[in-house]
């Protein structure tokens, strides 16, 4: 089949879909690939790294679309572009299928199969394919990195003939996939690390890590993981008991990062201006779920507010594409991981469209909206 390979940056994303290392294992499966111009070039991937392997160069998205069976991307490229591509066709990439229905309207207009990577179901079989996890994990892990950098004293403890340096405190609120490697990361840092979530089950994962639980455990806390592993909405009673077990331990750290999300709604709010106050000056907060409204108040997206008393909320957007070569490492693996579900034995473009995760991130199909999610 014919795979093309967009050229993301327009969106201001660094990343991008396929690697030299997949395009080669494409193009020796027999898959003609086109490489736009400049694609992998924000991610240090040169044109000439991508054409030694046999890809082919074009000019533009536009013309890279035109004769592609499936065209791979990071976040969609621009609802124009699909009209020029080939009716039955598809396009992956993050689409963010809540937040965009004029791009899937234009998907199914065009005849275009819309695969939101985004949704593919969390199931074992398909965690080599799981996309949120491999970029939330640089997210998580960049965040203590970006953290350590803006705050101005060191993290481990020194003992010197000059002194003594005391270790930093870092406290992550939210121990998903970014938690998780935050965690690791302060612990490799030389932190002293605590960290909360509302799931039960975080709290031996924390342990694991050598870091230390804190979190308001009574009834509701027990049954807060929904089947699907992810948080439930917790009760204002809950949120009442964490705000000030929050307050009490908040003012004593030097970094907090924080990671809260439940699916489908606004990220709760989990540190309050009045708790930002009781922080020390040159303290940081990085707030990764701040693209959904965000986790500390005052975060504004794209940006670093710093407090009255010199509280430092680090409100940075789309953290895999800081770290865009390794990003697009893992993207373009999980890519590579999902392209067989799409590919028949002889190797032409033929989702096998019985299968779960075919049936979980495809949003359209011959013209019409198909993802039972986007139905309603
Ligand atoms: P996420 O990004 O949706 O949320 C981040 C974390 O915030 C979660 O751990 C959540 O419990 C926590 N949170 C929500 N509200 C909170 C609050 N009020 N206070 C403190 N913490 C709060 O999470 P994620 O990284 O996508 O991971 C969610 C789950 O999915 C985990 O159980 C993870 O192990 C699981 N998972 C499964 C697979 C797989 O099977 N393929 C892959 C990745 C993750």
């Amino acid at each position: 089949m014919q795979i093309a390979v967009l050229k993301d940056t327009s969106d201001s994303d660094a990343r991008v879909a396929a690697t030299p290392d997949t395009v080669k294992t494409y193009v020796d499966a027999g898959h003609t690939v086109t490489v736009v111009k400049g694609a992998g070039q924000a991610a240090m991937f040169a044109d000439a790294l991508y054409t030694d392997v046999g890809a082919k160069l074009a000019a533009s998205n536009t013309a890279a679309v035109k004769t592609a069976d499936i065209v791979l991307s990071v976040t969609g490229g621009t609802a124009k572009l699909l009209a020029s591509m080939k009716s039955g066709a598809a396009i992956t990439g993050l689409l963010s299928p809540t937040d965009n229905p004029k791009y899937i309207d234009a998907a199914a207009s065009a005849g275009v199969t819309a695969f939101a990577l985004e949704w593919i179901p969390r199931i074992s079989r398909a965690q080599s394919m799981d996309v949120l996890s491999s970029q939330s994990n640089l997210s998580g892990y960049r965040s203590v990195v970006e953290g350590a950098g803006i705050y101005g004293r060191a993290l481990p403890m020194m003992m010197t003939a000059a002194g003594t340096i005391a270790p930093a405190k870092i406290f992550i609120m939210g121990v998903g996939v970014a938690g998780l490697q935050a965690i690791a990361t302060a612990r490799r840092l030389g932190a002293v690390t605590t960290a909360t979530d509302v799931r039960p089950a975080t709290k031996e994962q924390v342990a694991s890590l050598g870091a230390k639980f804190i979190a308001v455990e009574n009834e509701e806390f027990k049954a807060a993981e929904t089947a699907g592993g992810y948080a439930k909405q917790m009760s204002a009673e809950y949120q009442a008991l964490q705000a000030e077990l929050t307050a009490t331990h908040i003012a004593k750290q030097d970094i907090v990062i924080t990671t809260a999300l439940i699916p489908g709604r606004d990220a709760p709010i989990l540190v309050t201006k009045a708790m930002l106050d009781t922080m020390r000056p040159g303290s940081v907060l990085v707030d990764l779920a701040v693209e959904r409204g965000g986790n500390v108040e005052g975060a504004k997206p794209g940006e670093i507010v710093t407090t009255k008393n010199g509280v430092h909320i680090v409100g940075y957007l789309n953290w895999p594409s800081r770290m865009a070569s390794d990003a697009s490492n893992m993207f373009a693996r999980n890519i590579k991981a999902f392209l067989p579900l799409v590919t028949a034995e002889d190797g032409s473009f033929a989702p096998n469209w019985d299968d779960e995760v075919i049936q979980g991130a495809a949003l359209t199909r011959d013209g019409e909206i198909v993802n039972s999610r986007l139905k309603g």
